[in-house]
């Protein structure tokens, strides 16, 4: 009988059957996409983000993660690439990429010491626990193991595989799950305080408000877009501000590093300079000017007329918090990540390996964990894939 049978052929999945393989196990990978590891393709715009060797940025399951980095820290995965051939680069941030700056090299490190057990295009429906071993059926057929990885991911952009219907798999089995709900995605706002910003990036501080009180803060960079905003810090901002009332305020003033004090004084020394020109040329030097027009434009600075000092509190509070509300989140299908899925307490964290049925490993996104942009989702995917695939045995590259 084969020793493993792995649902879903993605970051996670493939990372148990190399482990696996190369202590001998025979494996079997089922993937309902016709190719393995399309959204590994996706990855960092193309370049694939694969670690990140600076700290623990888990919103969500974040002590459960830790455990498992803790047996497959950031120096064993390092090893466990080089055993693959394949060679990283750190950049910023502690972000980690294959050297060639190609996805597609980690994905054929990945795919093709296993590519004669892979069998794309097969879909899994149910598993079952009988006898002999475990099974999965499929519309084409059933196979079964000794083992079974549930490694479908979440719900995030089904078109590059993972739907949601893992997590199914292991709720029909009686295992808890929390709400799926986007996580990592763009944000879109009332229209106003958006209008004619399109494209431009800017370096702020990010708020995420709820009723009015700060929720949830970022520092980097935001774009603007059609719909509302992107940019890293709004994505990681994203989870936070679904409900109704979410309002992100940026404050334009924190890249500048002046006190308050000191911006009240430049922006009066500004006043005398710019003589007749439109107030939002004060803001020049600060913000490109069609943003310094919409924070003008929010101030209610008035385009003619002199400038009171009272117009300059307004500009200056407006500078550093200029208010977004927010309409909705973009949904799955435009999120990296998903929050919630399967409740990690049933899972042991050094193999993965289900507390209430022997022989049932589930690892990656499918589980209720999710990151920051920078690596971590990808980390976390890979390390759980690993250690079910060792299923508490020396992994060969450690020898
Ligand atoms: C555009 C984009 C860019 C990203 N960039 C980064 C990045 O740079 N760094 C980072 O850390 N993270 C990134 N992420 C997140 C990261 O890709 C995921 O967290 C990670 O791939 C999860 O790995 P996984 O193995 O759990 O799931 P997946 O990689 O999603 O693989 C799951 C596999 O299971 C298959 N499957 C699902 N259900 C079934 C079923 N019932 N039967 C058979 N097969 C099934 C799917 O087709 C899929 O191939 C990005 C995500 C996206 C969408």
């Amino acid at each position: 009988m084969t020793d493993w049978l792995i649902i879903g052929a993605g970051a996670a999945g493939l990372a148990c059957a190399v482990t696996a393989s190369s202590l001998g196990d025979t494996v079997c990978l089922l993937e309902r996409m016709d190719r393995p590891g399309k959204k590994l393709l996706a990855t960092g715009n193309g370049r694939c983000n694969l670690m990140n060797s600076q700290g623990l940025r888990y919103p969500q399951g974040r002590a459960f993660a830790a455990d498992v980095l803790r047996h497959m820290p950031y120096q064993k995965q390092m090893a466990f690439w080089r055993y693959l051939g394949v060679f990283l680069r750190e950049e910023e941030d502690g972000r980690v990429y294959p050297v060639t700056g190609q996805a597609s090299t980690v994905l054929d490190a990945l795919r093709l010491p296993v590519q004669e057990w892979i069998v794309p295009s097969h879909q899994v429906r149910t598993i079952s626990k009988r006898a002999e071993g475990w099974h999965a059926a499929c519309d084409e057929g059933s196979f079964a193991a000794k083992h079974i990885l549930i490694a479908t991911g979440g719900c995030s952009q089904s078109k590059l595989g993972s739907d949601g219907s893992g997590i199914r798999l292991l709720e029909q089995l009686g295992y808890p799950s929390a709400p799926c709900r986007p996580a990592l995605t763009q944000l879109e706002t009332e229209k106003e305080p958006v209008r004619g910003l399109e494209g431009i990036r800017v370096r702020a501080q990010v708020h995420v408000l709820a009723d009015g009180r700060r929720v949830h803060s970022e520092n980097g960079e935001v774009l603007f877009t059609a719909y509302g905003l992107s940019g890293i810090s709004i994505m990681q901002c994203a989870s936070y501000a679904y409900g109704p009332r979410s309002v992100i305020s940026l404050d334009f003033s924190a890249p500048l590093g002046l006190e308050r004090t000191e911006l009240l004084q430049e922006l009066e020394q500004r006043k005398d300079l710019i003589h007749d020109a439109p107030p939002f040329r004060l803001l020049t030097g600060f913000l490109v000017p069609r943003l310094a027009q919409a924070v003008c434009r929010q101030a209610k600075i008035s385009d003619r007329g002199p400038l009171r000092k009272t117009d300059l509190n307004r500009l200056m509070d407006t500078l550093c918090d200029y208010r977004v509300p927010v309409t909705k989140l973009r949904g799955f299908d435009a999120s990296q990540v998903t929050r919630g899925g399967i409740a990690t307490d049933d899972f042991r964290s050094d193999t993965l390996e289900s507390r209430r049925h022997p022989g049932l490993f589930a690892a990656g996104e499918v589980l209720d964990v999710d990151g920051d942009c920078g690596g971590f989702n990808l980390m976390f995917a890979f390390a759980s894939g690993i250690l079910a695939g060792l299923n508490g045995r020396k992994a060969p590259w450690e020898e």
